[in-house]
């Protein structure tokens, strides 16, 4: 099954909570995005599985990748105004999978900042784009995460050692998943459409060989215009759910 039509996003929402496999995912898919929410005056972390110790293009020395792509993420958040970005410890890019440890890893991280919103890479494939979004390590982060969800998080009796540390119960109302098959909610970023590239061009181990600008508005204007939003637009999509 793919996923279900989007529901209208919540209007009462104060904290969003970003869970992503690897540096750069909430910039590529998000940033426009994230960049309108904390303009509304929400409050956005980051939440980073791995410290994306498996890219890159060119000869940098592999020890110094996971410490060059903590450090792009943080300016790529601060270009957005995001300014709490966690890491998880423990993880490598390209070996992810959804095991009870990283389920209670991201609960204790939903626990801890009690978000009204999460938003995460969508755990479904999209048959017609293997590459990029349907990486393993998306999928995993994307069902570990549903599962922190639901039940985990909200569940007094899992994982009773974070409850014994002071992370209490929390029950996430709502779900944005990017990178899925047939995302139909629309967000309109033309307007901090600037801050999503200048996020993304802080990534340069990532972007630096690519000519980014002209790609990203390609990108953007069809996902706009196949969501019926006026020539001339740009537009991030996702697929929102409910989990009450
Ligand atoms: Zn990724």
């Amino acid at each position: 099954m793919g996923c279900p039509p989007s529901v209208p996003p919540l209007p009462d929402v104060r904290r969003v909570l970003c869970v992503c496999a690897h540096p750069d995912d909430v910039d590529f898919g998000a940033a426009g995005t994230v960049a309108r929410w904390v303009a509304a005056g929400l409050d956005v972390a980051y939440l980073i599985v791995t410290r994306g110790d498996a890219g890159g293009f060119d000869a940098t020395p592999r020890e110094m990748m996971p410490i060059l792509r903590e450090a792009e993420q943080r300016a790529a958040a601060a270009a957005v105004g995001v300014k709490q970005v966690d890491f998880l410890d423990g993880y490598a890019d390209g070996t992810l999978t959804p095991t009870l440890g990283l389920r209670r890893d991201i609960t204790a991280a939903i626990r801890r900042f009690r978000p009204d919103r999460v938003l995460t890479n969508s755990p479904l494939r999209r048959w017609d784009r293997l590459a990029g979004p349907s990486h393993p390590d998306h999928l995993a982060v994307g069902e570990a995460t549903t599962c922190a969800i639901y039940p985990d998080a909200r569940n007094p009796f899992a994982f009773p050692e974070l409850a014994a540390q002071g992370l209490e119960p929390w029950t996430v109302p709502e779900v944005w998943y990017m990178g899925g098959p047939a995302p139909d909610h629309l967000v309109d970023i033309t307007d901090t459409f600037d801050r999503k590239l200048a996020a993304l061009r802080a990534h340069a181990t990532q972007t630096s060989h690519i000519d980014l600008e002209p790609m990203l508005r390609e990108r953007l204007a069809a996902t706009a215009s196949e969501g019926g939003l006026p020539a001339g637009r740009l537009a991030e999509a996702f697929t929102i759910i409910r989990t009450a």
